[in-house]
């Protein structure tokens, strides 16, 4: 197991987005959370890095570091969870004043201060593997969507996380272009990344993904390999769900 999270809770205000959520991430698998807009799938994946600070949760993970949030925790404690995984997020959220390479090498030089030279070996090497390596020059606006996403995806990656974390990565995006960056998704789960990805592409969730989970109200509803969940699920609410959706 990479990760385990248990009891993870998290409210706004009197809402409460996840009631006690039980989630094993196994090494080098993809997980895929589904569900109706509102269960909770974009919260659950921003506390999984931080970018939301659980109310409760204890975090365990493979190599024996734990974090207990119904404890007091240090702000050092939410910087080392949030360098653990890299997110991928639903509008790019790429700096618009920088070029492609730019954005790679943002972190990996200003956050982890390594040696530049060799972040922009890093950064083109990475930009070649999302097929962007004649696009590297070229700023936001002057790229699709999906090139940007695929941007997006290199500059995740670039911080060498140890978990991939995207948050419905193709739904901003013309339905022509969704195919090149769900490929550069389906190369990383070939390779072996740990990923979570929270996903309106059913088809795409049964490809690519080990094990599928359902959300609905604040909850884990069901959760199981995708021929089981998405094909034959034993929970009425994941019925209605597919039956809607599909
Ligand atoms: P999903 O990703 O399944 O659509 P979300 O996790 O985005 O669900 O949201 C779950 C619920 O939490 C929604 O009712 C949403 O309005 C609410 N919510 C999400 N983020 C915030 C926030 N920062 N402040 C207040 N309410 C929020």
């Amino acid at each position: 197991m990479y990760l385990s999270v248990k009891g993870l809770t998290k409210s706004f205000g009197d809402l409460n987005v996840l009631d006690q959520i039980d989630l094993d991430i196994p090494k080098g698998k993809v997980l895929a959370i589904i569900g109706p807009s509102g269960s909770g799938k974009t919260t659950l994946l921003r506390c999984l890095n931080a970018l939301e600070t659980p109310d409760a949760g204890l975090f365990e993970f493979h190599d024996g570091w734990q974090l207990d949030f119904a404890s007091r925790i240090k702000k050092n404690d939410i910087l080392s969870l949030r360098k653990r995984s890299g997110m991928v997020f639903q509008t790019y959220n790429l700096f618009p004043h920088k070029t492609a390479l730019e954005n790679v090498t943002e972190g990996p030089l200003v956050v982890q201060k390594r040696d530049s030279k060799e972040v922009i070996a890093l950064a083109d090497n990475l930009l070649d593997k999302v097929g962007l390596k004649d696009k590297k020059d070229l700023y936001p606006f002057q790229l699709s969507g999906g090139q940007q996403q695929r941007v997006g995806i290199a500059r995740a990656l670039a911080m060498e996380p140890e978990l991939m974390l995207f948050d419905e990565p193709t739904s901003a995006l013309d339905p022509e272009l969704v195919g090149e960056v769900l490929q550069v998704i389906k190369d990383l789960a070939s390779e072996g990344w740990t990923m979570v990805i929270v996903t309106h592409e059913l088809k795409f969730a049964e490809q690519v993904a080990d094990e599928v989970i359902f959300m609905d109200h604040s909850k884990i509803v069901e959760q199981g390999p995708p021929e089981e969940v998405l094909k034959d699920p034993k929970q009425e609410r994941t019925k209605q769900f597919l039956e809607r959706v599909l």
